[in-house]
């Protein structure tokens, strides 16, 4: 997941002349959810050494946009109002790891139908605006660990339900305490049916 991070140029690649923000699209757990998702971190990280997200941290990145000059918060924000979403449950019953940069996760083993189409439909509008993706395909994953030890032992897993019911748009910002993510747009998914 880490490897490239920092290439994302944004859109038209003026990122060097403009003061810039570091953007993405994401999920962001409500409370409940994210109080579960760090407890499921902090086992992971007994069994496994490294370093637990921190429970304001967890999130699932939607789409990824890097460096982006500032002056196109408005542009992604029309861009993400035109998005006819609808909600859905993802059943997070999985935990997998990433030798290469030690991250352990939690992702579904089943992808909704509602989430492939959000992703893709929120990346097809961001190419067609010009905003430049990695082409890696959509893997959702929820990161819990960082610079973990060792992988951890395959064991049963009570599936975590998350009631998906909005996306947002993250800057994140780097300071000595590590990645703080700002939350600067929030928009609904629509009830199903
Ligand atoms: P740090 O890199 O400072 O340790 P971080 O990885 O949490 O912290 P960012 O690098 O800003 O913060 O990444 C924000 C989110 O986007 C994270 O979920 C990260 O995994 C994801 N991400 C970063 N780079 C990419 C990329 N090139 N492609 C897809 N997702 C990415
Ligand atoms: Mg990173």
């Amino acid at each position: 997941m880490d490897s490239g991070e920092g290439a994302g140029e944004g859109a038209g690649g003026a990122a060097r002349q403009e003061p810039g923000l570091r953007l993405f699209f994401a999920l962001w757990p409500d409370s409940a959810t994210s109080a579960a998702l760090h407890a499921r971190a902090r086992t992971l990280q007994a069994e496994c050494g490294g370093r637990a997200m921190r429970r304001d941290t967890i999130h699932l990145t939607l789409a990824f946009l890097g460096d982006t000059p500032a002056r196109e918060v408005e542009r992604l924000q029309a861009l993400a109002a035109q998005l006819e979403g609808e909600r859905f449950a993802l059943v997070l019953d999985h935990v997998g790891s990433w030798k290469r940069n030690r991250v352990l996760w939690t992702g579904p083993s089943i992808l909704p139908p509602a989430l492939a189409a959000l992703a893709q439909d929120l990346e097809a509008r961001l190419r067609v605006a010009g905003f430049a993706l990695e082409e890696r395909a959509f893997s959702p994953h929820v990161t819990l660990v960082r610079t973990a030890r060792v992988a951890p032992a395959a064991a049963p897993l009570t599936p975590l339900r998350w009631r998906v019911a909005s996306f947002v748009l993250v800057a994140s910002e780097r300071s000595a305490a590590g990645a703080h993510y700002r939350v600067i747009g929030r928009w609904p998914l629509q009830q199903r049916g």
